[in-house]
């Protein structure tokens, strides 16, 4: 028959049988040496001493080699998550201005232990100049009790030259009587990775607004963008009341176009009309948009009525110069556009903006009962 023990029990077995040999032992000695003789019964007490004494000291040599078991696992659970979320420890004094480093720290810098000096100069001297400041603005908010955990990323320069991007996360863990701290620690995580693929989604996201505000055919502004900057634009008339001109152009028997020359043709055709409007807007707070069909519109800031009229002079010229052929037109053998402006300005002041391209539509209509071709000027602003 076998008998099946753990190792606990074990060891507690062989500690009630050490026990009971080295006091019976003892024992023996003693007897022989003061009596010269030794009975069996003798042996009880000493027996009884032993193993008890045995089983005590097994018991606690037991506990404190778990305790140590566990210790070292936990220990080596936490380097294996360290390593694996590649963190890194600091533990800094600050009143020596001592930093403990552990190898996972210098690892990530591309260095070994013995190279990084236990400093704090180590990591201050590593960090790019340009996040240095807001470190320390964190590492201050954090002494002077305003948050209860340090946290900050910043850029650290790697051994091989490039930056690394740092989670720096840390607490006091012990402060003097006067506050002051004692001991500051924390943790090192490379994020670089994950700023990679922050600044590839900010580039992308910015790519979709660009997209979502674009004309898919013409690449000019679209109606959304267009009413934003509006919205925008006329904020700043109102506050500064300077001028402010919108220009309202439409391809003049542009379905006729579309029925000689097809549908392809015509795409092309307002391809060309947006380049020649795109030039004709050379500030950054202009805006030339594609308004519906074949109908757009130029915002001009700081612009007036008079201005907005050579500018459309210009537009007609350039037009012209396309020399887009249109045998179906009854003005004239290539595509001509016709314009209707309004504008504002500190005399004529207009109720909204809204209503300011209402008055363009209308000189646009004009333009068009006149004989196409043109630009009409609205003259009834309308009133506040
Ligand atoms: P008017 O001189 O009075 O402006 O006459 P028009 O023929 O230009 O105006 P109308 O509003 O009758 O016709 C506009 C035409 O524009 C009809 C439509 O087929 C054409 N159109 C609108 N959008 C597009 C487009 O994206 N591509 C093409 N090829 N044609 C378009
Ligand atoms: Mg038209
Ligand atoms: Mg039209």
């Amino acid at each position: 028959m076998s008998l099946h023990l753990n190792s606990s029990t074990k060891i507690k077995l062989f500690g009630v049988i050490l026990g009971i040999l080295i006091v019976c032992s003892f024992a023996t000695l003693q007897f022989i040496v003061l009596f010269g003789v030794i009975k069996p019964t003798a042996y009880f007490v000493p027996s009884i001493v032993g193993g008890l004494s045995g089983f005590f000291i097994a018991t606690w040599f037991n506990k404190l080699s778990e305790a140590k078991k566990e210790a070292e696992e936990s220990h080596n659970r936490l380097k294996l998550v360290l390593e694996g979320t590649q963190t890194g420890l600091w533990d800094w004094f600050p009143k020596t201005n001592v930093v403990i480093f552990d190898e996972q720290w210098c690892r990530l810098l591309g260095y070994q232990l013995d190279e990084i000096e236990p400093a704090f100069e180590s990591w201050q001297s590593r960090v790019h100049p340009k996040d240095l400041e807001q470190c320390y603005a964190d590492i201050k908010r954090h002494i002077d009790g305003e948050t209860s955990f340090y946290s900050n990323i910043h850029r650290m320069k790697h051994k091989d030259g490039h930056w690394v991007y740092i989670l720096d996360r840390g607490q006091i863990i012990e402060r003097d009587a006067d506050n002051q701290p004692i001991r500051f620690t924390g943790t090192h995580t490379d994020i670089s990775q994950l700023k990679e693929m922050e600044n590839a989604l900010e580039h992308s996201n910015k790519r979709l607004k660009q997209l979502t505000l674009r004309d898919g055919l013409t690449g000019l502004h679209n109606r959304r963008a267009l009413d934003e900057h509006l919205i925008q634009e006329w904020g700043h008339w109102e506050r500064n009341q300077t001028s402010i001109s919108v220009l309202m152009v439409d391809i003049d028997f542009f379905k006729q176009f579309n029925d000689l020359y097809g549908h392809i043709k015509g795409d092309e055709c307002l391809k060309q009309v947006a380049k020649v409007l795109q030039s004709s807007v050379k500030r950054t707070n202009d805006m030339a948009a594609r308004y519906g069909g074949e109908e757009f519109l130029i915002i001009l800031s700081g612009v007036t009525r008079t201005e907005a009229f050579s500018i459309a002079q210009k537009i007609h010229d350039d037009i012209e110069r396309l020399a887009i052929p249109h045998k179906n037109s009854s003005i004239a053998l290539q595509v001509t556009v016709s314009i209707g402006i309004n504008g504002c300005d500190a005399e004529q002041r207009c109720r909204s903006y809204q209503a300011l391209i209402e008055g363009a539509d209308k000189a646009l209509y004009e333009a068009k009962q006149l004989g196409r071709n043109r630009t009409v000027l609205y003259n009834g602003c309308m009133a506040k």
